[in-house]
């Protein structure tokens, strides 16, 4: 299965993303996480992404949509993949379509998280990650950076939703609730049997 995860910064792309795909048994692709790992690792790449991701821009089309054809040839992204954070435009996105038609493929479906701009910047103020033992906040949920990258989706992403509405690829999910309720209803969406019930006799 070939998905793709929309939704704004703070709607817990990241966190359904990876369990999802494994429920799916695909890989996740996260373009923020390959941009962060250039990052840390003082790549050429990461220096370059590094400036528009500081200020809450994307990245531009051309080095993004390189890199995640390179990630989309490994081998284990054959069988299907869960992209998270990509696309983020209509270019990327007609690319997107594009390379899948050279190699015989098309998505499966579009999953939209829906959150309201209050809740996001609620969330995205208070979020922190684990780096070196510490909780440390993301440089680009700072303040100014999150009001940018709010403004961001809704002018070069959000039209995404329309896009795939009419590929007849779109479900929209409600993404307020617990990380629980938020996967059971994705997997709805997407088709998949949600077992995560207890009492289940694990049979495989
Ligand atoms: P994320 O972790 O998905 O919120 O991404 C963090 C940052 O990485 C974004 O604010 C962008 O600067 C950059 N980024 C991630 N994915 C993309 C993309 N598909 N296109 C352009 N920039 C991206």
């Amino acid at each position: 299965m070939r998905v793709v995860l929309l939704g704004p910064p703070g709607a817990g792309k990241g966190t359904q993303a990876q369990i999802i795909a494994a429920r799916m048994n695909v890989p996740a692709i996260s373009t923020g996480d390959i941009f962060r790992a250039n990052v840390s690792g003082q790549t050429e790449l990461g220096k370059k992404a590094k400036v528009f991701m500081d200020a809450g821009e994307l990245v531009p089309d051309e080095i993004t949509v390189a890199m995640v054809k390179d990630r989309l040839a490994e081998p284990d992204a054959e069988a299907g993949f869960l992209l998270d954070g990509f696309p983020r435009t209509i270019a990327q996105a007609e690319q997107l379509r594009d390379s899948l038609t050279e190699l015989g493929h098309g998505l499966d479906r579009v999953l939209e998280l829906v959150v309201d701009e209050e809740e996001l910047v609620r969330r995205l103020s208070g979020r922190r990650m684990l780096v070196d033992g510490q909780m440390v906040q993301r440089e680009d949920d700072k303040p100014e950076t999150v009001r940018r990258r709010l403004v961001v989706y809704r002018e070069q992403t959000a039209p995404l939703s329309g896009f795939y509405e009419e590929a007849g690829l779109l479900a929209r999910i409600d993404a307020i609730g617990s990380v629980e309720e938020v996967t059971s209803r994705a997997l709805q969406a997407l088709g998949i049997q949600d077992s995560a019930g207890a009492g289940r006799p694990d049979a495989d």
